[in-house]
């Protein structure tokens, strides 16, 4: 079992610190909050004065952290300086493309090997150690990585050089947001064409129009399996956390100048959501805003 810096005790990386701990691996976690912290040691996690004391001596760091600019600020004020060289930096935060890039560059500059691996699933799968890990870094980094993270995750899929974790996560949430506000729209239409709701979820689950966002996370309350519309759209994944990865995916596509039109709708319709107070209540709640009905 390995010793193990972990940084970022919030609602997901709370549940991974603790799941590494109850493998059996000697997990030295630090966090800004106080509370976090206590949860940590609860938890089974040693608990360190600092970032960088929760590097020292670490085979391995992970970092769960808000955004970009908390990733790069802990990898150039704590990590760089404290980690022995080797060490392998594992970023499960949800951050852009560049700065995942840029960070493992400088990583690398001295000695550190890094790999971006954010996750897809939410507080729920980060307690139960059920993430889907996507992971961008070097083969040889992969290999060091999967069998940290598959003690936190059921599936760790490697999808590339560094960054690309990154990538696969944001354009997947782009496609999810964009999928979730299209389902809205068609439920609404059937609606409005004075068709029963179960009726047409039977018929679009079973048909071509059939996605995830309609077969396993149905907006509309009482129809389909049991979602976050069934608890007034609360639980599930914020809306607010939706708009930070479409905000990602769509400043990535315009630096690659790729053609996102649908994200981009996404976003607008999130950002209106956010904007209308929200940002707290699941992002199949966007259904609330195309249909005029307000906050839930
Ligand atoms: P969170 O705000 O609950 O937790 C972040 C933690 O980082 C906080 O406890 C904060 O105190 C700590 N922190 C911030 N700066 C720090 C620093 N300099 N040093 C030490 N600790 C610091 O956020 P979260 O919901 O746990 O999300 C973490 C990441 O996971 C984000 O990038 C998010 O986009 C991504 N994500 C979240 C979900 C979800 O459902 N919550 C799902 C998938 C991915």
């Amino acid at each position: 079992m390995a010793r193990i810096g972990f940084i970022g005790l919030g609602n997901m990386g709370g549940g991974m610190a603790a799941n590494l701990a109850r493998a059996g691996h000697a997990v030295r976690a630090f966090d800004l909050s106080d509370a976090a912290l206590a949860r940590a040691g609860e938890a089974g996690c040693a608990i360190a004065a600092s970032a960088a004391a929760a590097a020292e001596g670490a085979e391995a760091i992970v970092t769960m952290l808000p955004a970009g600019k908390h990733v790069e600020q802990v990898y150039g004020d704590a990590l760089f300086g404290a980690a022995a060289v080797g060490t392998l930096l594992i970023d499960c935060s949800t951050i852009d493309v560049a700065t995942a890039r840029r960070v493992a560059d400088a990583a690398g500059i001295v000695g550190l090997v890094a790999v971006d691996a954010p996750v897809s699933g939410g507080i729920a799968a980060a307690n139960a150690g059920t993430l889907t890990f996507m992971v961008g870094g070097t083969d040889a980094a992969f290999g060091r990585a999967e069998p940290i993270l598959a003690r936190m995750g059921k599936a760790v899929i490697r999808a590339g050089g560094n960054g690309a974790g990154q990538a696969a996560k944001i354009a997947n949430n782009m496609l999810l947001g964009a999928t979730m506000v299209a389902t809205c729209e068609a439920f609404l239409l059937a609606d409005k064409l004075g068709l029963d709701l179960q009726t047409f979820y039977d018929i679009s689950s079973k048909a071509s129009g059939q996605s995830w966002s309609m077969t396993s996370y149905c907006p509309v309350p009482g129809v389909g399996p049991q979602t976050p519309a069934d608890n007034g759209y609360r639980g599930g994944f914020a809306a607010g956390l939706m708009l930070k990865d479409l905000k990602l995916a769509v400043e990535a596509a315009s630096d690659v100048n790729a053609s996102v039109p649908m994200g981009a709708n996404a976003l607008a319709l999130y950002q209106a959501l956010q904007n209308s107070g929200g940002g707290g209540f699941d992002f199949s709640s966007i259904i609330r805003l195309l249909n005029g009905d307000g906050v839930p």
